[in-house]
């Protein structure tokens, strides 16, 4: 069976080839850049529409084989960018009715989880999904992706890429945030944010901003960002590693790339037995690949929607998805 995975929660419009047993054959994307400043879902979303028929030629062809092949048609239903999530889903649909093939829509952070537990080999991991549009942690728990801990206002990728953004750093932020973190000496006090299990970044942000403003030097500002952004992200996995005595622990999203991050994580598990994943970066970032695996998943489980089931959900949250497959 070969499914045809289609992501656009967001700046990315991706296109992914998969088989049941999991190859990937094709994996292919486009990213939205902004001029300057953060997305704009609505310039998202045209990107994508201009950009859908390229993308879903170069896959078709990496993987060497044609529409009338493909057995499902899997699109990131949500959550997203409104804007977004109707141009990949309007594409999925089109797709779907004209070839007369079944149509599925997928949870985005599901996806990003279940991609990982096929690649990197985890089983049942603890995971850490860290991206510039969400910030959760997500483990398997009776019947259910459950959300552990998260963001309560913005995503630490978000917190980043604002603060670098404020500081005359290139887009995207964290990348150029890492580098100069290497060259801070000095930890400047920062507001630390957890609330029970939950982050927030806000605060954090415009403290920095402010400190910045102030005279602090963007080296120690950046490695003082770091170590109190990671920490709150450690401080909350653990926690969910410890209650639920997983001995895995997962990291994904944009937000992966960052060795400092794996460094606390990694450092973490092992002090919990666990062992400690991280899937290759293509796979970690947003991508059609991840949409197409879980459709199998779901669709070899028996879940069937209709066309009308397909209306997109920008705030789906990962406990509202039934789980057949585990
Ligand atoms: P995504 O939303 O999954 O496409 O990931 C993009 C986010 O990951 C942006 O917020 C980037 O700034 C962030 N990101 C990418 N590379 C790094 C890095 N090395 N360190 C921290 N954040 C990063
Ligand atoms: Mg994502």
């Amino acid at each position: 069976m070969l499914c045809l995975g289609i992501e656009g929660t967001a700046h990315t419009f991706g296109v992914g080839i998969v088989n049941s047993k999991g190859k990937i054959l094709a994996n292919t994307s486009r990213v939205y850049t902004p001029p300057k400043g953060g997305i704009h879902p609505r310039e998202a979303a045209q990107f994508h529409t201009a950009n859908a028929r390229a993308v879903l030629s170069d896959a078709l062809k990496t993987a060497g084989v044609d529409i009338e092949n493909i057995d499902l048609i899997a699109f990131s239903l949500g959550p997203g960018l409104g804007p977004c999530l109707r141009t990949a889903a309007t594409a999925a649909r089109a797709l779907a009715a004209f070839h007369d093939i079944p149509i599925l829509g997928i949870n985005h952070c599901i996806a990003h989880v279940e991609i990982g537990r096929l690649v990197a080999r985890a089983k049942d991991p603890v995971t850490l999904y860290v991206s510039g549009g969400n910030t959760q942690v997500i483990a398997f728990d009776a019947g259910r992706y459950r959300v552990f801990g998260e963001t309560l206002d913005i995503p630490v990728g978000n917190c980043l890429d604002v603060f670098a953004r404020e500081v005359g750093l290139p887009h995207p932020g964290g990348p150029n945030v890492e580098r100069l973190a290497r060259e801070g000496k000095r930890y400047v006090l920062l507001p630390y944010v957890v609330k029970g299990m939950d982050l927030s970044f806000s605060g954090l942000m415009t403290e920095t901003v402010r400190k910045h403003r102030a005279g602090a030097d963007v080296r120690d500002l950046c490695y003082s960002l770091q170590e109190t952004a990671f920490a709150a992200l450690v401080e909350v996995t653990e926690r969910a590693v410890a209650h639920t005595e997983k001995r895995e622990v997962m990291l994904t999203g944009g937000v992966a790339a960052n060795k400092r991050l794996r460094e606390m994580l990694k450092l973490m598990a092992k002090e919990h037995h666990a062992k400690f994943f991280v899937p290759p970066m293509e796979l970690c970032a947003d991508n059609g690949a991840m949409i197409g695996w879980t459709g199998i998943l779901a669709y070899t489980h028996g879940v069937r929607q209709n066309l009308e089931d397909t209306v997109v959900n920008q705030r789906w949250r990962v406990d509202e998805v039934s789980i057949p497959w585990r």
